[in-house]
């Protein structure tokens, strides 16, 4: 079921959203007649998914790059990425069209998977800055910019619709120009997968680490090179979390519209 901005504001009333879907922090009346972005932490469904989101794009891991290729074998998973311009386009300007800057993309394409729709990128900004330290317009030529990039042919194809603050840091001027950019959804999480001690743990901020239906996972690609089985062990760790919580994978775009 796809979740419409209009649907969710009208389904649950303004003020009650977070309350009606079972959590205060799940979500934010979002005002389309002022032009405010949707603020989520989950996805406002009762169904049995959940969605692992991988962000920024520096580096990529080989291991998770090998098994997420659908053109090369049948394993991958659903998972949508949000990515940071400069960290996809390896610090380039305009995107790289050849070598390592090409590779670079083309790793990051393998994460890409389904219909058009579902293959489309979030945004992470053009550079992964606390964007409060911004006015609103500031924000808005950033995010407007970083998101033509992103969704240009020589990167990947689709103008993103949702965006994701780098760190999660939003403040009122984000979701104003974020709207404004022509990403009606800033996306936040309710889960993700910790790598700060050594094995992945799956970790909370808002309570148990059980995941329910809508949560939202974030994991990571690798900040550095060469860190083969980084972003695979965090994806095997998201994927168990969902099974034990009998969930299935989904990707946000089916679900945001
Ligand atoms: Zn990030």
């Amino acid at each position: 079921m796809k979740v419409s901005r209009r649907g969710l504001l009208a389904g649950t009333g303004a003020t009650v959203a977070g309350a009606a879907i079972g959590a205060t922090l799940d979500s934010q009346p979002a005002d389309a007649a002022t032009g405010i972005a949707t603020l989520i932490h989950r996805v406002p469904t009762d169904e049995a998914v959940a969605f692992i989101t991988i962000d920024d794009g520096y580096f990529t891991d080989a291991v998770c790059d090998a098994w997420m290729d659908v053109a090369a074998n049948a394993n991958s998973a659903k998972v949508t990425q949000f990515l940071t311009y400069y960290a996809a386009s390896s610090g380039q300007y305009p995107p790289p069209t050849s070598g390592a800057g090409l590779d670079h993309i083309e790793n990051l394409r393998k994460y890409q998977s389904g219909t058009a729709d579902q293959q489309r990128v979030g945004c992470h900004g053009k550079e992964h800055l606390d964007y409060r330290t911004e006015d609103e317009s500031d924000q808005q030529s950033s995010y407007n910019v970083a998101a033509n990039l992103l969704g240009d042919n020589d990167m990947f194809f689709w103008r993103p619709r949702l965006f994701r603050p780098p760190n999660g840091q939003y403040n009122h001027g984000t979701l104003v120009a974020a709207y404004a950019a022509g990403m009606p959804w800033v996306v936040r999480w309710t889960h993700w997968v910790n790598t700060a001690s050594g094995a992945p743990v799956l970790t909370n901020e808002y309570g148990t680490p059980v995941l329910q239906p809508g949560s939202i996972v974030v994991i990571h690609h690798p900040s550095g090179p060469g860190q083969d089985g980084f972003t695979m062990n965090q994806l095997q760790v998201a994927l168990n979390a969902i099974s034990a919580a009998n969930l299935e994978p989904a990707y946000l775009h089916d679900y945001l519209t």
